[in-house]
Parts: structure tokens; C-alpha cells; sequence
């Protein structure tokens, strides 16, 4: 019995159409109705010549949990090597759609405050295991009338320590003959790996980039961050002004509000005066507590917005996140940290 092919094996599925002499129009309706339109996968196979030789998906669903509160839910998949991941759909309230994907289970940055870094293990996603979330994802949008209209890496992992299947994915998610989506739609998020920023802006000069800067002073930063002690601000900076260079489009800055760390008036000074001469749009972000980090606390809401003021006064755009899902973070989050170690111990046993 031959292997099954993965939908998003470009090549192999070429090397089946050609010994099965199918059409090409085969291989063009299967991909459209699966990666375009997001239908079922029985729907989206009825009519190709091999479906028993294709797999549609490399995550099992494991888990959905769906917010009682506003539009958000989290999908735990379970990878082939049995580890559990997390993405989330964003279901916003204007009617925009959108998705934040996972690049690796754990993550090596090991930031402080950050529930994935406290996991002890990285380990990167294949491409098949990134589109497969947003296949999945796409399919449940589908059955609810709804287009996945956004693609944001903001889940778990930093994905520039997974460079090279994160320009696959990228690569598929444009491509006019598979996801077919606009590069505009998609947004990297990085904890500011300063040469690969330079690399992807060159590579992909349409698709967004977000910095988790979330401090703009060196020893405060590395407090949170350890991975700032390798690429500094400094750098950080330079890079951020040639990937404006290169991209001609603003920035996403991302400053996470941690009560007394980095989110003094002052601060919020010493921010926009780093930020001068640099096209960015800065997006504060509320702390979600973690329990490994019950040093850390969030800044109280009235002062995230004094921060925002002081932003905005003195010329830089600015937001406040809005978050969604609040009540199934927690307890998903919570899971798939928990589980993961169990799951990275007894394989290692
Ligand atoms: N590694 C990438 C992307 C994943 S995290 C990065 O660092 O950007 C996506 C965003 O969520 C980052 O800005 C990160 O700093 C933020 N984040 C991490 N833990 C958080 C928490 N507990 N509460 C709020 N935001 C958090």
C-alpha cells in the first residue's frame, strides 16, 4: 500500500496526477473547494479520481472550547508526535474573522511573562501542522457562513526560530493556486529576531510584522525577555527601520502592560521617543496572568489608557488590544502546558 499523500505536498500530489494520468483540473477543484473554500473534506474529495490517496489533515482536533462571553475559540489539536498545541479563532465583534496560529510546541525565548516560554521544550511545527490549522480552522469559519478572513502567528512559539517551514507556510497561504490569501491578511509576530525581521522583509515585503518590544530599556527588557540579551535594542531599532525601508508599510509594535516593570508615564515617554522616525503602530496589550509568574501583574485599566494618552500626545498611533476569550485562555492554556511536559517526560522515558 502506497503512503498518503499530504494536500499540501505540492510535488507528490504533481507525481500522483501524472501516474494516475489525471486532468489538472482534478488536482485545481480538489485544492479550491479544500484550501479556497474550506469545505468538508468529504465534499471537497467526492470528485477526485484518488481520494483515498490524499490525508486532508496532519492535527487531529482534540479539544474545542468555545467562550461563553464573546466570539473566541480555542482548538487544541494533537500533533503526530503526540504533543498538543493551541490556536485560537477570533470571531470580532465588527464581523472580522481571524486566526492565530501556533509555529512550535514550547518556545525557547522563555519570556517571563508567557505561559508557552514556561514549558521547558521547543520543538517546531512542520508547514502541514501550521496550514492544518488554518485548514481546520477555515472548515469550522465555513460551516458557520463565516470567511477566515486573518492569519496572525501570535500563538504559541516564536516563529523565526522555525524560518524556514514558516516561509513555506507563507509561500502556500499566497500562492494563487492553493490558500490563495492576500499577503495583507497575514501578520508575524516576533519576539525580535532582529536578522531574520531583515530576512522575511526582503522575502516578503506585503505581509505584516509585529515586534514584542514591551520595554524600550535594555535591562528591564532582558528581565522579562532573556532572548534581548542577544539581540538588543539597539539592533532592534536599526532593524526596525530597514524593514520600513524595505516593506514601506508601518510596523506592529506590541507593549505588553506590566504593572510597575514598564508601565510608568515615563516610560510610556521614553517609548515615543524611541519610536521617532519609525513607522509604527504601537498595540498595548493587557497582561493575562499566568501561574508560573505570580511575581507579574497587570496594569490596572485606567492607567493602560493614561500610558496610550501620553502615546498619542505626543504623535504615535496607538491602540489598546481588545481581547477575546478571557474565560477559556486560562483553562486551554493551562492544559496544554500541563500536559505537554507529562506528554515531552514520558516520550524521553
Ligand atoms: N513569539 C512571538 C509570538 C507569540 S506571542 C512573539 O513574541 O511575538 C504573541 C504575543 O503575546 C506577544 O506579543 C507576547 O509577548 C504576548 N504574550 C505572551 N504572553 C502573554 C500574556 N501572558 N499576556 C498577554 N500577552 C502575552
Amino acid at each position: 500500500m502506497p503512503e498518503n499523500i499530504s494536500i499540501f505536498d505540492v510535488p507528490a500530489i504533481e507525481q500522483l496526477r501524472k501516474e494516475l494520468r489525471l486532468d489538472p483540473q482534478h488536482v485545481r477543484v480538489l485544492r479550491n473547494r479544500l484550501l479556497k473554500r474550506f469545505l468538508a473534506d468529504e465534499t471537497a474529495l467526492a470528485e477526485f479520481p484518488a481520494s483515498d490517496r490524499i490525508d486532508c489533515h496532519t492535527l487531529e482536533l482534540f479539544r474545542r472550547c468555545d467562550s461563553q462571553i464573546d466570539g473566541a475559540s480555542k482548538l487544541l489539536f494533537k500533533t503526530s508526535a503526540g504533543m498538543l498545541i493551541e490556536s485560537v479563532i477570533l470571531r470580532i465583534a465588527t464581523g472580522r474573522t481571524t486566526l492565530c496560529v501556533s509555529s512550535q510546541v514550547g518556545c525557547a525565548a522563555a519570556c517571563d511573562f508567557c505561559a508557552t516560554g514556561k514549558m521547558g521544550i521547543a520543538q517546531n511545527l512542520s508547514a502541514a501542522e501550521i496550514l492544518d490549522q488554518v485548514l481546520q480552522a477555515g472548515q469550522i469559519l465555513a460551516t458557520e457562513d463565516r470567511r477566515l478572513q486573518n492569519v496572525v502567528f501570535m500563538g504559541m512559539g516564536e516563529p523565526f526560530h522555525n524560518e524556514g517551514n514558516l516561509y513555506d507556510v507563507v509561500e502556500t497561504l499566497t500562492a494563487s493556486h492553493l490558500f490563495d490569501r492576500s499577503p495583507g491578511s497575514i501578520l508575524v509576530s516576533t519576539v525580535g529576531v532582529a536578522d531574520a525581521m531583515l530576512r522575511f522583509a526582503e522575502r516578503f515585503p506585503m505581509v505584516n510584522l509585529a515586534l514584542s518590544l514591551h520595554s524600550v530599556d535594555q535591562l528591564t527588557r532582558e528581565g522579562i525577555i532573556p532572548l534581548a540579551k542577544k539581540y538588543p535594542l539597539d539592533q532592534l531599532r536599526m532593524a526596525l527601520q530597514e524593514v520600513n525601508r524595505i516593506q514601506q508599510r508601518e510596523t506592529m509594535i506590541e507593549y505588553l502592560m506590566l504593572a510597575d516593570v514598564n508601565d510608568s508615564l515615563d516610560d510610556a515617554r521614553q517609548l515615543a521617543e524611541w519610536l521617532t522616525g519609525i513607522d509604527a503602530h504601537v498595540n498595548l496589550i493587557p497582561y493575562n496572568a499566568i501561574e508560573d509568574s505570580p511575581h507579574l501583574s497587570g496594569t490596572a485599566r485606567d492607567d493602560i489608557t493614561a500610558f496610550a494618552d501620553v502615546l498619542k500626545a505626543a504623535g504615535q498611533k496607538t491602540t489598546v488590544r481588545y481581547s477575546l476569550g478571557s474565560d477559556i485562555a486560562a483553562a486551554c492554556g493551562q492544559l496544554v502546558r500541563k500536559e505537554n511536559r507529562q506528554r515531552a517526560i514520558d516520550s524521553h522515558q
